[in-house]
């Protein structure tokens, strides 16, 4: 079994039906190991997003992320990484909406920016994310 960190955008978990509707299909679909409602600070959008820094979307990306409450899980699957990669679809809204409708960005992206959720893209990053959300989740 492997683990991913799923976090879920403020603009997402501000909106009561599309949290509820993703929530139940993370259900569906993995065993959800953590989870946690986080107002992420300056500091950790600045761990989580570091190599992104040099982009000219940074700055917006930074103060979108920090704009409200995100909900972050851990979400544990066979192959989960890329498992819940595919059921958000790709970053850019534009390609979802016509090609993956049914992916959670396809569903609730509003932008390249607020594409509704974030998935780690390697087993490596999922883990030093997990640090990042949950610093005292045990790993055995
Ligand atoms: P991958 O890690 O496979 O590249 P991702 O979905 O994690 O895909 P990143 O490229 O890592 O996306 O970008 C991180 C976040 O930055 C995205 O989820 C999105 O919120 C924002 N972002 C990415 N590209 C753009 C862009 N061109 N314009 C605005 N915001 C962007
Ligand atoms: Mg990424």
């Amino acid at each position: 079994l492997q683990i991913t960190l799923a976090v879920i955008k403020p603009h997402v978990v501000k909106n009561l039906f599309a949290l509820e509707s993703i929530q139940k299909r993370i259900e569906c679909e993995f065993e959800v190991v953590g989870i946690r409602e986080v107002v992420i600070s300056r500091e950790m959008a600045e761990r989580f997003y570091a190599e992104h820094r040099s982009k000219f979307f940074y700055n917006r990306l930074l103060s979108f992320i920090t704009s409200g409450p995100s909900v972050a899980l851990i979400l544990a699957a066979e192959n989960a990484v890329s498992k819940w990669r595919q059921i958000m679809g790709p970053t850019k809204v534009y390609k979802t909406i016509y090609s993956e409708p049914d992916t959670i960005r396809g569903q609730f992206g509003l932008s390249d920016t607020r594409n509704a959720c974030h998935g780690s893209d390697a087993m490596e990053s999922a883990l030093n994310e997990i640090n990042v959300f949950f610093p005292d989740f045990d790993f055995e």
